[in-house]
């Protein structure tokens, strides 16, 4: 298969700093498009993965899967794209397509497993898949979205995992008006969380451990905010809440999280911290309570969390940083020392 070389930044081991390396990607198919990417988030998955949490990492891990860009090739079959188009790509660049979840839209949960933007088996060239920290990435069109023209490109970047992975659990577990809805982790995740349930009409309730953000969270929109290190304010909140989405990276408590919720309640997961969370029984069975997961979303989806954030004027509280910056910014992002979101400026890899 015919290939071409591309600037990137990837770790070579789990142990080592990202640094600048050249990956190939292949020439586009009849049915690719290839994208000249100009913004990348960071999402906490990108350092989980470049430091092997997940185990299961293969090297070079070259992460990012919150890309925006321009398209500068399209193959002969494309229909949905032209050159010059401003597109994003999220989480996976391909499924099956056949299987039960893709037939239904939910590629993510796809049988025989979707194909990850980064560390993913790519079946064009039988090697890793390589993210959105590079200069150019090869897609096939179905696993391409369109972004809305009037959110400015380097704080809709996010939406493409930070956005989908909040707002599919928040319309699955039909949050809306006459919701307590309660968002834990106010990170990447968490923000957006906290911005999609406002806009759905939810009453949002913050349950953070910074300080630093309860004032903060009003202007995202929060009507609540629980200091979760504060005991007094997480036990008067007990029984409080329909729904919780868990955005936290590392480990914690879920059974104080658990207690906040009302009878028949859930609390799903999109936080994926490195080691098992131990869950008591009594704090799901005395009141009918509900411990859920949810990965991201499908591609349909993400186009209509992508339009609905269009249409609400949504994107993500971002901080510009230059790809040098990266290993930098992994650290500020596990100390919690950023509002909200870090966004690689690609341009700083062309030069
Ligand atoms: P992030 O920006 O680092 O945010 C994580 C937040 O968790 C922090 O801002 C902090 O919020 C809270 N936190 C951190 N340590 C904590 C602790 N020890 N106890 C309680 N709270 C703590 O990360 P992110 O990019 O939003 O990602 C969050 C998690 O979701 C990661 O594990 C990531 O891999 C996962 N993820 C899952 C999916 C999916 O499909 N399910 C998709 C993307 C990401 P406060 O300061 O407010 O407490
Ligand atoms: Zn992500
Ligand atoms: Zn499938």
């Amino acid at each position: 298969m015919s290939t071409f070389t591309v600037k990137a930044f990837g770790a070579e081991a789990a142990d080592s700093d990202l640094k600048q390396l050249a990956i190939v990607r292949r020439t586009v198919t009849s049915n690719d498009v290839e994208i000249d990417i100009l913004f990348c988030g960071v999402c906490h998955s990108d350092l989980h993965t470049a430091r092997n949490e997940w185990h299961g990492s293969i090297y070079p891990v070259v992460p990012g899967h919150e890309i925006v860009g321009r398209i500068i090739q399209v193959g002969d079959n494309v229909d949905r794209f032209k050159v010059g188009d401003i597109v994003g790509v999220g989480c996976m660049v391909d499924s099956c397509r056949e299987c039960e979840s893709c037939r239904d839209g939910l590629e993510q949960y796809c049988e025989k497993g979707n194909i990850q933007t980064y560390n993913g088996q790519d079946v064009h060239l039988n090697k890793q898949t390589f993210g959105g920290y590079s200069e150019r990435i090869v897609v096939d069109e179905s696993f391409v979205l369109r972004i809305p023209e009037n959110l400015d490109l380097a704080a809709a970047a996010p939406l493409l995992c930070a956005g989908i992975t909040t707002y599919s659990p928040l319309k699955h577990w039909n949050v809306g008006p006459g919701k307590r809805v309660g968002i834990v982790g106010i990170g990447g995740l968490g923000h957006m969380g906290v911005k999609l349930a406002k806009a759905m009409g939810a009453h949002v309730v913050v349950i953070t451990t910074s300080a630093s953000k309860v004032e903060d969270a009003r202007r995202l929109g929060a009507d609540e905010i629980i200091l979760s290190t504060d005991e007094i304010q997480m036990q008067a909140n007990a029984n409080s809440l329909h729904f919780i989405l868990d955005c936290v990276s590392a480990a914690h408590d879920i059974n104080s999280y658990l207690s906040l919720l009302k009878r028949d309640g859930s609390l799903t997961l999109v936080g994926a911290p490195e080691h098992p969370l131990p869950v008591a029984a009594f704090s799901l069975i005395p009141s009918r309570k509900t411990l859920a997961g949810s990965m991201i979303g499908g591609i349909k989806e993400t186009q209509e969390m992508l339009d609905f954030c269009g249409e609400h004027n949504i994107t993500s509280d971002v901080e510009l940083i230059s790809m040098e910056e990266i290993n930098d910014a992994y650290e500020r992002l596990l100390k919690g020392d950023i509002k909200y979101r870090f966004v690689i400026d690609m341009a700083s890899l062309k030069n």
